[in-house]
């Protein structure tokens, strides 16, 4: 048997040498050893832990490439508030700010400290006796969340710091462009939803809660603040900065100590240009007065310190080439035109396309094919196009003229207000939308079922109305003659859509496209009544005297089922076994791990498989009879056969008895 001291020494051992690889690899970009050691070292150091378990420490470089999943995020109070900073928009305010801190000084000339601001996601890092002691979010400013575990996963940020004093330092956590990058290319080869921008990218996967999905998503973090700057005796916020340099921590490169407001200004200039050639997302600077001693004069406001401001770049707006104006034509035969461009980047994103409302919107831009366009993107998600470069406009261009007819179905549209309408039901566009919400997120959440595939099954008739989709399953055959399906992704989106039969009311009411009627109504309703029969039955009165309903939506609703073939496609749905009760409000239920999520149950456990599916369901668990991508989890017997192999492929987690008990308990407290 192994000496007890001896391992404990040589998991030190190996500690300090990875940590000091790391420190190398990730601040200086060097490495003195090759990744082969590097990598024999920490599979070392992984064994010694398991084995000796009481020796692991959770700051141990293993837990860098993620650790256990949590159940959910711990509340901390952040020592001193973090506060946000006054945003401004124009040099002008900044030229006013430079003003009032100079008045208020009495001094002529201010030395600030210029820096980029990283569209990331705010971070406290707490150190105690050298060692992290948590890594927290800004939340609202006085509280935040205990994110450690992920943080660990970026591993430039040290764990160990020779300053043994309590210290707190904040930066950025952040996803660089080319982390996004890679991730939205696996996520579309994957046809999972892409991440809108590299912001969301890095909240999404410190929000996590399993931190080796975290570590897959390859953050970045810098640092540039030091809040105890003053206690530790430094007179200026740079100063602070080399400091945080010199314990290990990374602070921007791009920062820049100038003399005065002509110094700031040309800083901006600087940066408005080379934003775009950084490797990451920024949305603007920070300007900052460097002498801490001024801090308490200058003050603060009630929610912003004085001393200090971020500079906002305007909306990105770029310039492209108009090549088409296409009408789109939704399940409720709303019109609507959008402008086809040739592809440009904004604000994180390729644009291909975008709204161009109605008709009005068209003229009034005076908008023509050919033309080039100024586009940006509104609240720097939905793009838009803000106006006509009309210098750039060749000759021979004409008018745009509003099409008469459908493109789909060649019947003429109506104009109601500003908006025109295909008024006819049998639209194949409509239709192939009104089959796209059944399956969408706000409807039955059918996985697999995405625009594409079911204009294939539309095309080739297999699927005229939503009840159609049950009967796939006897279709299997037919289905691998088209192109991209497979026996396996055929056999994957028939277990959805049966899985989906078990979905609970709401879900299935908002999936009908009622006018008005979406998620959140859709669960007052279900709330009220019970039952789909119930609401079918339902009187108008009865309908509009629910708060949130009212009389426009009761009257849509009643207009809805007083249709006979919308009531001929909820009988076929309901004799294919399609769930019409409400099964439960997980509302009621506390946050947990198991509400609101989907879980398979394979082989054998040591209670009646009856009696778990009830204790989790209790929890607020959605038990499905096989595995698909949209599984949370899977709780895995003994002699679990081909549904354990399935998730284990798709990644999906996998939880055994033991593990199931300790969350149960937890939940259940
Ligand atoms: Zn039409």
């Amino acid at each position: 048997m192994e000496n007890l001291e001896s391992v404990k020494n040589r998991i030190d051992e190996l500690t300090r040498l990875l940590n000091q690889y790391n420190k190398e690899y990730y601040l200086n970009n060097e490495s003195s050893v090759s990744d082969a050691v590097y990598d024999s070292l920490m599979h070392e150091l992984m064994e010694l832990e398991e084995k000796y378990p009481q020796f692991k420490d959770k700051l141990s470089p293993t837990q860098r490439v993620g650790g256990e999943a949590s159940t959910s995020f711990k509340k901390i109070t952040h020592n001193k508030s973090m506060l946000s900073l006054q945003d401004v928009f124009s040099k002008d305010e900044l030229i006013d700010f430079d003003r009032k801190i100079r008045q208020i000084t009495n001094l002529d000339t201010i030395t600030y400290m210029c820096e980029v601001k990283i569209d990331g996601l705010a971070m406290s890092l707490v150190y105690k006796d050298g060692k992290l002691q948590y890594a927290a979010t800004r939340g609202d400013g006085v509280q935040g969340e205990d994110v450690t575990a992920n943080v660990l996963t970026i591993k430039s940020i040290p764990t160990i710091i020779e300053d043994k004093s309590d210290i707190e330092v904040r930066g950025e956590v952040f996803m660089p462009k080319k982390s996004f990058k890679m991730i939205n290319e696996e996520n579309r080869k994957a046809n999972k939803p892409l991440l809108v921008n590299c912001r969301n990218g890095a909240s999404g996967s410190i929000r996590q809660l399993d931190s080796k999905i975290t570590a897959k998503r390859k953050l970045e973090a810098n640092w540039y603040y030091f809040p105890d700057a003053l206690e530790h005796n430094f007179k200026y916020h740079s100063q602070s900065l080399e400091y945080l340099d010199k314990l290990g921590f990374l602070t921007n490169k791009e920062r820049r100590l100038v003399k005065g407001i002509e110094g700031v200004l040309k800083y901006v200039d600087e940066y408005t240009q080379k934003r775009e050639t950084l490797d990451y997302d920024i949305d603007g600077l920070v300007i900052k007065v460097d002498d801490l001693s001024l801090y308490e004069e200058i003050g603060y406001t009630m929610k912003t310190p004085k001393w200090a401001v971020a500079y906002k770049f305007p909306p990105e707006e770029k310039q492209t080439l108009l090549k088409d104006i296409i009408l789109t034509v939704g399940r409720t035969g709303r019109v609507t035109p959008n402008a086809v461009l040739e592809p440009v980047f904004v604000s994180g994103s390729t644009i291909s396309r975008a709204t161009l409302n109605n008709e009005d919107f068209v003229m009034a831009l005076d908008i023509r094919i050919g033309d080039t366009v100024v586009i940006h993107k509104a609240g720097d998600i939905i793009p838009e196009v803000t106006r006509v470069v009309k210098e750039k406009r060749p000759p021979n261009t004409v008018p745009y003229r509003f099409q008469k007819d459908c493109p789909y179905c060649h019947q003429e549209l109506v104009r109601k207000d500003v908006q025109h309408f295909c008024v006819n039901k049998d639209c194949p566009s409509r239709v192939v939308n009104k089959l796209c919400h059944f399956a969408s997120d706000t409807g039955m959440d059918i996985d697999g079922l995405g625009e594409s595939v079911i204009e294939l099954l539309f095309n080739n008739k297999l699927v005229k109305d939503i009840s159609d989709f049950y009967t796939l399953k006897d279709h299997k055959q037919e289905m691998m003659e088209y192109e991209g399906m497979s026996t396996k992704s055929i056999n994957a989106l028939c277990d959805s859509i049966e899985n989906s039969k078990k979905n609970d009311l709401p879900m299935l009411l908002s999936s009908l496209g009622i006018n008005l009627v979406g998620k959140k109504t859709s669960k007052v309703l279900s709330e009220k009544f019970k039952s789909l029969d119930a609401i079918i039955n339902a009187s108008y009165e009865e309908l509009y005297q629910i708060p949130d309903v009212g009389d426009i939506t009761a009257e849509q609703i009643k207009l809805y089922f007083a249709n006979p073939e919308n009531l001929n496609q909820i009988e076929k749905l309901r004799e294919y076994g399609v769930n019409f009760k409400y099964l439960k409000s997980t509302d009621s239920i506390k946050d947990n791990f198991f509400k609101n999520k989907k879980f398979v149950l394979t082989g054998t456990i040591s209670v009646s498989r009856d009696e778990m599916v009830k204790r989790i369901e209790q929890l607020g668990g959605l038990n499905l009879s096989s595995v698909t991508k949209q599984t949370d989890f899977v709780i895995v017997g003994e002699k679990a056969g081909s549904k354990l192999e399935k998730a284990l492929k798709m990644g999906i987690r996998i939880i055994y008895e033991d593990e199931l008990n300790k969350l149960l308990k937890e939940a259940e407290q």
